[in-house]
């Protein structure tokens, strides 16, 4: 093992029911000073006022001192705001009129409508809900809320009178996603490997790169004649990044994302097909192949962009991208499932690890093995056009079938 992949085990691989390591502990003595103050100064300065959208008082918002920042709890100001709060995966995620924003407890960092907001104090749990810092609540709820320059009156912009009526749009204001509009766009089609980077070797002088770029230009074609959009990060022999292939799929605001790989192991009798998905690995096993697809970054030539992926970052980037996971594993369980029926590759199930590939992919984005080149009955599919056909056509229809799942769930 090298010492890169030395490393990826350290990062990847943690119990998912381990708390992260920068999650600040509550200081219970300093909460109940805070929440003293909170109370003894009940109405005056530690109290922030919110106001409907002409500036009459709707209520108050209790507050508390974190350090030199002051936190609002959520559960009231969506409550008075009209949001919605979704608890997802640990996370919460909440709708304003033309806004998602997903916090998650303990980090400095927010996302609005995917980018991220850097906070001035963490998000805290207190009482049954998440506190967030005041200064940050304009830019956490663009067009919604609008902070005094004192930070002392919240306005809650949505709030058309003092009845506190339901949350209007304002004018030009769009909700982000316009129910029943939503159409599905193109699919990311990603031939793992190319150029300098061979990937896996099987006989006869069988080379990965070649078989996964053959089998991406079959499924493009099959695609194509469906009518379904298709983006090819590499149509050639040609060396990518891991980044390069993640960043032109968001340039080209694909809707799907899969790279393609195929598999190779000292015990022949291993084979089959499996699926990743971007989350901390759960086995030594996914850690392996996530080490082994993650190994190309030693023949990138700015490799050190990789260093700073502490296993804070890998939360902080999971984050950005955990609202596509659901996706992300129905569509590998829909695609296990055709390979099987289609391609008859056994099927090994979804896992999970921290493949660089996936990482900030702004759609459901997943990592195919179709099959092990040095398994004798998956080589009968690999290495053969017909074999390769099946493969592609399956990835295929499991496009078409997400395409369909994806419209209706949009309306
Ligand atoms: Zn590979």
């Amino acid at each position: 093992m090298s010492f890169f992949s030395d490393r990826l085990s350290h990062v990847f691989y943690f119990e998912s029911a381990r708390k992260p390591m920068h999650r600040k502990r509550i200081n219970l003595i300093g909460l109940l000073a805070a929440l003293l103050a909170c109370w003894s100064l009940a109405g005056a300065a530690q109290n922030v006022l919110m106001t409907d959208l002409v500036g009459t008082p709707i209520g108050r918002l209790p507050c508390m001192n974190r350090g030199d920042a002051r936190l609002v709890p959520l559960a009231m100001l969506a409550k008075s705001a009209g949001f919605t709060v979704e608890a997802v995966r640990g996370k919460e995620h909440v709708t304003s009129p033309s806004c998602l924003t997903i916090f998650e407890i303990g980090n400095g960092f927010a996302e609005v409508n995917e980018s991220f907001v850097q906070l001035s104090s963490s998000v805290e749990s207190w009482d049954g809900s998440l506190w967030l810092p005041l200064a940050n609540l304009d830019e956490l709820f663009p067009t919604t809320v609008e902070l005094s320059e004192g930070g002392d009156i919240i306005r809650l912009l949505g709030i058309a009178d003092s009845s506190g009526g339901p949350v209007t749009l304002l004018e030009n204001e769009e909700p982000a996603k316009q129910r029943g509009v939503w159409q599905f766009g193109k699919v990311i089609l990603d031939a793992g490997h190319g150029g300098k980077d061979p990937g896996g070797r099987g006989p006869d002088g069988m080379v990965e790169k070649d078989v996964v770029l053959d089998i991406v230009r079959r499924a493009e074609q099959s695609l194509t004649a469906l009518g379904i959009p298709v983006v090819l990060t590499r149509r050639s022999d040609q060396f990518l990044t891991l980044g390069q292939r993640t960043r032109l799929a968001n340039a080209e605001a694909g809707d799907l994302f899969v790279s393609v790989h195929c598999n190779s192991y000292e015990d022949p009798t291993i084979g089959g097909a499996e699926c990743y998905i971007l989350k901390p690995a759960r086995s030594e096993r996914a850690v392996a192949v996530a080490a082994k697809e993650n190994q190309v970054v030693e023949l990138e030539r700015d490799a050190e962009q990789y260093e700073a992926l502490t296993e804070e970052n890998f939360i902080l980037l999971s984050m950005a991208t955990s609202q596509y996971l659901n996706d992300s594993e129905r569509w590998s369980d829909i695609l296990l499932k055709k390979l099987t029926s289609e391609a008859r590759l056994k099927n090994r199930g979804v896992d999970q690890a921290g493949f660089y590939v996936l990482m900030g992919a702004s759609m459901p984005a997943i990592l195919l093995e179709c099959g092990y080149m040095t398994n004798p009955d998956d080589l009968l599919v690999l290495g053969t056009e017909r074999g390769r056909q099946r493969i592609a056509d399956a990835i295929a229809d499991s496009i078409v079938e997400m395409k369909t799942e994806m419209e209706a769930a949009a309306r």
